[in-house]
């Protein structure tokens, strides 16, 4: 039996919780006679404080510079927790993203992982180690060291367990797994014990960071049983698997909630074919992810045009759009919003679903910037003081607590 296990930045925040995941790790091999792989997060605050350092000369350092610069939090873990489980007698040995055999495109801070050449891991599987690898990074073709974007030591996880055929891939945080809605927001969040690969990977893609939306796509494209559970207790977690494994579909399964997007609203923009292709295109170019896109009906040759990307690319949106300074009134972006989206593959079949999320906002108050929906969510821009009342009053009006 493989087991692939993942431990985020809480579960490896300091010596003593090291400590701690090395003898998870032991008792996980001991009990379930499992060969293992352990990928690791950087401490907690860690990531944040070299993001941080790499942006104290430049609003735009070289991306290339910010990747060798955040692999190094992994390093440093994955090394820390190979050496507690020698001490404790067993035989570790860690590996970068670069040993793993972790190729990805050159895309940096954001690379895509391209192929896992896991011929090393394997070896010393072989040879009766227990595996260490630094999540989040690989290496490009030139050589470069690369990074998976920010929470992307789950996706290291997921693509291992799937490259090396594992039977079963645990994702350890801090919380003892899924629930209805963050729960160190709502107090009666409930933990979900099963959820479907589809409205996990909304849900994180709406900002439930438990898990990252690109592992959770892999997960489901490979099949591989994915489990997320807490390094500090002995719960057994929330599985995410397929729909069909699942006795009864909640109407609504949780509510997300993200507060890194930026509103970015182009005023009389020229009203011709051809100009969303530029713009969008542009922003593609500077792999800029866009989200919502609201374009309001044109007037005197001019329309407005409203959407959503991630805060952290403000400054390269920016940058991409001065070309079109000359074509466009005004060009704002907005930081004070947040994102809340309600998730259930139940609304499939179930109306009236986004009514009573509107009604809950007119009953609070809270006034509705924007609005998107797909088969099994709806999602709405609101401002960001109103970001976890808007979470709460969801959670109740949905009875998720039950
Ligand atoms: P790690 O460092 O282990 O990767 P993260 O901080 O990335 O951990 O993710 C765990 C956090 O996700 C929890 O502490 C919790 O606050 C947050 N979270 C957001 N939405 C949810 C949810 N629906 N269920 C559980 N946790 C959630
Ligand atoms: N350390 C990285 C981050 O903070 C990756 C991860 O924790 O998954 O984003
Ligand atoms: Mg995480």
């Amino acid at each position: 039996m493989l087991i692939v296990q993942k431990y985020g930045g809480t579960s490896m925040g300091d010596c003593s919780r090291i400590e701690n995941v090395a003898k998870r790790v032991i008792q996980s091999k001991e009990h379930k006679n499992a060969n293992l792989v352990v990928v690791v997060s950087a401490m907690s605050g860690v990531t944040d404080k070299l993001v941080e350092y790499t942006h104290h000369f430049s609003a735009l350092p070289n991306p290339r510079e910010v990747d060798m610069a955040l692999s190094s939090g992994e390093r440093i873990t994955s090394a820390l927790l190979a050496i507690a489980l020698e001490s404790m007698g067993y035989k570790a040995i860690s590996l970068s993203g670069r040993a793993a055999g972790i190729i990805t495109d050159s895309i940096h801070t954001k690379a895509r992982i391209q192929h896992i050449d896991t011929s090393l891991i394997q070896d010393y599987i072989k040879q009766g180690y227990i595996v260490v690898i630094a999540g989040f990074q690989g290496v490009d073709k030139n050589g470069a060291v690369t990074t998976l974007g920010r929470g992307g030591s789950d996706l290291s996880a997921v693509a291992i367990a799937g490259a090396l055929g594992a039977d079963l891939c645990e994702i350890y945080t801090d919380v003892d797994g899924v629930y209805t809605t963050d729960p160190r927001i709502e107090k009666s969040a409930r933990k979900i014990d099963k959820i479907s690969y589809d409205e996990m990977l909304e849900l994180a893609s709406m900002g439930a960071k438990v898990l990252l939306n690109r592992s959770v796509e892999l997960a489901k494209k490979w099949q591989i049983p994915l489990v997320t559970r807490s390094s500090f207790s002995k719960d057994e977690g929330t599985m995410i698997c397929n729909e069909e494994d699942i006795m009864e579909a909640a109407v609504v399964s949780g509510i997300a909630l993200d507060k890194n997007q930026a509103r970015v609203s182009m005023v009389d923009v020229a009203d011709r074919p051809g100009i969303a292709a530029e713009i969008f295109g542009a922003l593609a170019e500077s792999h800029i992810n866009i989200d919502m896109i609201v374009q309001t009906i044109g007037r005197d040759g001019k329309t407005d045009l409203d959407f959503t990307i991630p805060q952290s690319e403000v400054e390269e949106a920016k940058n991409a759009l001065k070309r079109f300074e000359s074509e466009v009134g005004m060009i704002e972006f907005d930081c004070e919003i947040a994102k809340v989206s309600i998730v259930g593959v139940g609304m499939k079949s179930h109306s009236g679903v986004a009514s009573r999320a509107f009604k809950t906002f007119a009953q609070e108050n809270i006034n509705i910037m924007m609005i998107s929906t797909s088969e099994i969510k709806v999602s709405v821009i609101i401002e960001l003081k109103y970001a976890e009342l808007a979470v709460r009053s969801l959670h109740k009006a949905y009875e998720l607590e039950k």
